[in-house]
């Protein structure tokens, strides 16, 4: 089945996709493989990366993204006598098992310095 889908990967790469010209914040330009956004040389027919057909007939152009880390914030309920750090109560939590025990683990690698504010 692994191999069908590959099969079926190679045959729709086969089909020439636009061409992406990134613009980074800096103002660079470059082109980019649509599938793998991977750099292309210009007139490139495929990507050297993942071998998707390019088509550069309406080089689509893309504002590339802030690179740097960005911030999620996500909302929920926790029990009314939960406290910043306490794991135990903390709906995010979940076990891990040490050698000797079975510990609350953040999932935020955030144990001793609980991010959570409270409403
Ligand atoms: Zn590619």
């Amino acid at each position: 089945m692994g191999l069908q889908e590959d099969v079926r990967e190679q045959l729709i790469k086969q089909f020439a996709a636009e061409v992406v010209e990134i613009t980074e914040q800096t103002g660079n330009k470059y082109y980019a493989c649509p599938t793998c956004k991977r750099p292309v040389a210009k007139s490139d027919e495929k990507c050297p990366g993942c071998t998707q057909a390019l088509s550069w007939k309406n080089i689509r152009v893309v504002e590339a993204g802030p690179t740097g880390p960005k911030m999620a914030t996500l909302s929920f309920e926790v029990p009314g006598d939960f406290a910043r750090g306490d794991c135990r109560k903390c709906p995010l939590s979940y076990i891990a098992k040490t050698n000797t025990e079975n510990v609350y683990e953040c999932p935020l690698s955030q144990r001793a310095n609980c991010p959570l504010k409270l409403a």
